[in-house]
């Protein structure tokens, strides 16, 4: 799977549009303290559908639109954009090239796009697990969390293999079929 693009508009320090393209090989980010590195891999997570606010270090969801600064007034909407290549149809939709969009309103409105369809976060979520991604896989490690994966109980590092080896969306459906 390839990781075309990241756009980020809004979300957190991020308040002008910005765009990263990747190219082949390793992409590093590198910056002083505070500029925004870890805002960054959020982003990423939250375009995935990350739903918890704590690891977002927020106290609600709308803590991740931009808040304002000395200069600037806050914003009242945060949307990140991942674009992938998807000519070997790594993600299980029928197009060369996948936009996953998320977007919060300050209301508390939010949506989820695929290649500009409005659909459910389920959609997203199913999309990535399918294809062995997820909010909580091992593909994202934040700061802090090498140490959580190692004092975790054998049942929770499971889950971190699980993941990326496609086994979740398995149990995932298993359990909403199980629940209709
Ligand atoms: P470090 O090297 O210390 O890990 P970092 O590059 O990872 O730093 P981040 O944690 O990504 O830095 O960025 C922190 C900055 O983001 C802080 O200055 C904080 O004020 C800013 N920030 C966080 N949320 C918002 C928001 N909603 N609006 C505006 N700025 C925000
Ligand atoms: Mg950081």
């Amino acid at each position: 799977m390839v990781l075309k693009s990241l756009q980020i508009n809004g979300f957190k320090s991020f308040a002008d549009k910005t765009t990263i393209d990747f190219g082949t090989g390793i992409t590093g980010v590198i910056g002083p303290n505070g500029s925004g590195k870890s805002n960054l891999t959020e982003a990423v997570r939250w375009v995935m559908g990350e739903q918890s606010v704590k690891s977002l270090r927020g106290e609600r969801m709308q803590d991740i639109i931009f808040a304002g600064s000395d200069t600037r007034p806050p914003l009242s909407r945060a949307e990140v954009t991942l674009t992938f290549d998807n000519k070997k149809r790594d993600l299980n939709w029928d197009h060369d090239e996948v936009t996953v969009q998320r977007r919060l309103f300050r209301d508390g409105e939010s949506e989820f796009l695929i290649n500009g369809r409005k659909l459910r976060l389920k959609d997203v979520a199913n999309l990535f697990l399918d294809a062995g991604l997820g909010r909580h896989s091992l593909t994202i490690i934040s700061q802090g969390n090498v140490e959580a994966i190692f004092g975790n109980k054998p049942e929770a590092r499971r889950f971190l293999i699980e993941e990326p080896a496609g086994v979740a969306g398995f149990k995932l459906k298993k359990q909403q079929a199980q629940q209709q």
